[in-house]
């Protein structure tokens, strides 16, 4: 069932050597929806905004150096396969301060693997012998132990749903649904997952809280300890086999579940359908099922919304990749490419839309958005091994946020949350983070038109 890293690294040669070293990977589009404030909006990270093509590398802005931009990793992992170069402690120090946020390879034009080159760079590093990072050895050794990286007992896993009274749905036989709750909802962002729980109880959805669930190994494919991932990986889908449909709340672990585990399982694809809870909501509103109710408290209030990568870019680069495999004549369909990706981005806007319609808000997009996203700074191991530079990313996301004057920023993962919200109090930006989930929870927007079947849910996913 297993891979290892060299040979993923291997099995991505061709992407490798197709990087030409252009450096094209560096720069985004800012997209400027409106040009005020350009050359007089200074941010707290001292940016000044934003004038078209701009760095977007998270780690090359922060450390400068040409091999911490993608271009030089994307050289390191030539040089490996060519053996002019060894792994070290050095390279490691390289390639590890990288958020794998995918900024590069959505805007190189040679199509490049860039994460997965990276990934697999990491793991090939950790196989020749280089240790990993201590604070990555901390969270390897913690979830080894415990199955989470957050050193939370496992009977406290579903604590927050016990607490909330929704311990019915704790291994609910009858549920042919399933919710992967992850671990920073369970041990941290508990309202993301009660809020979750509580939009599918009003949408009469029987669910099910798998007691068996673990870290979806995330962070391990990430930071290249794959052999821990894969079998934290074994474990889920041990747990999760019998399900027909498992949701998410968390970008990581819906990424991980759909892009991750059919890579590194010999079957190439996961027992049943994956989907994320923002994505029903999006379809229910589609389907005129769903509204939402006028709030006194939101009307008014300028909402913005941040892609998280996992959920938006590598998304958006899988669908890429699959119609790429598939394709027979690429001049062709390179419009199917932009169309579904365009398709994909619209589905958290449209919630976003809706609220705007119903409730009052108005929803107004950062400068840099869908595949042009910044990062948040949380993924990849950076939130864990270098916490200054991940708190100082977020605080150029938010920055972003003031830029087009939100009192609101929501996003639909976890750790995003986490990040921003950190980075929030740290540089006191003044906005108010949340999850969309948690939001439309919290302030009671939901307004049932009719509930969708089992049948109906199921078929939202092909
Ligand atoms: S990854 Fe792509 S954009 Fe970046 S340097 Fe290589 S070819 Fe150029
Ligand atoms: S994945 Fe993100 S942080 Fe890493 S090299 Fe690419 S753009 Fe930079």
């Amino acid at each position: 069932m297993s891979k290892t890293g060299m040979e993923r690294l291997q099995e991505l040669k061709k992407d490798i050597f197709k990087c030409i070293h252009c450096k094209a990977c560096r720069f985004a589009y800012s997209g400027e929806p409106s040009r005020k404030g350009i050359g007089e909006f200074k941010g707290k990270q001292n940016t000044v905004l934003y004038e078209g093509m701009v760095d977007a590398c998270p780690a090359g802005i922060e450390y400068g150096w040409e091999a911490f931009w993608n271009a030089g990793k994307m050289s390191i992992a030539r040089c490996i396969l060519n053996e002019d170069l060894d792994f070290s402690e050095e390279v490691r120090d390289v390639i590890m301060p990288c958020i794998t946020c995918g900024q590069c390879s959505a805007q190189c034009e040679n199509k490049v693997r860039t994460v997965d080159i990276i990934e697999a760079l990491r793991a090939a590093c950790k196989e020749a012998g280089v240790p990993m990072i201590e604070r990555h050895q901390l969270v390897e050794r913690l979830t080894k132990e415990l199955n989470n990286p957050y050193g939370g007992k496992a009977e406290e896993r579903f604590k927050w749903a016990k607490d909330a009274g929704l311990e019915k749905y704790i291994d609910n036989k009858d549920a042919k649904i399933g919710y992967f709750v992850g671990c920073t909802a369970s041990y941290r962002q508990i309202e993301i997952a009660t809020a979750t729980c509580k939009i599918f109880e009003q949408l009469g959805i029987n669910f099910k809280l798998v007691e068996d669930e673990v870290c979806c190994g995330s962070p391990f494919f990430r930071v290249g300890a794959v052999d821990t991932a894969q079998e934290l990986m074994n474990k889920n889908i041990e747990a999760f086999k019998d399900l027909d449909l498992v949701f998410f709340s968390c970008a990581g672990c819906y990424k991980t579940f759909t892009n991750d585990y059919p890579k590194w399982m010999s079957e190439g694809k996961v027992p049943f359908k994956t989907m994320h809870a923002f994505e029903l909501v999006s379809r229910l509103i589609t389907s005129e099922k769903i509204k939402f109710k006028p709030n006194k408290e939101l009307k008014g209030k300028v909402v913005t919304y941040h892609d998280p990568c996992h959920l938006g870019r590598h998304m958006a680069l899988e669908i890429e990749q699959r119609i790429i495999e598939e394709s027979k004549n690429l001049m062709m369909d390179s419009r199917k490419i932009r169309q579904q990706i365009a398709e994909w981005y619209e589905v958290p806007r449209i919630v976003l839309r809706q609220l705007e319609q119903d409730v009052g808000i108005q929803f107004k997009e950062m400068y840099r958005i869908k595949l042009d996203s910044f990062c948040c700074g949380a993924g990849g191991g950076v939130r864990a091994g270098y916490a200054d530079f991940s708190l100082r990313t977020a605080s150029l996301r938010l920055d972003e946020a003031n830029a087009v004057e939100a009192d609101i920023i929501t996003t639909e993962c976890p750790f995003c949350y986490r990040n921003l919200y950190d980075a929030n109090e740290e540089y006191n930006h003044g906005v108010v983070v949340y999850g969309l989930i948690q939001m439309i929870d919290e302030f009671k927007l939901l307004d049932i038109k009719e509930k969708p079947t089992l049948e109906e849910i199921l078929a939202m996913k092909e």
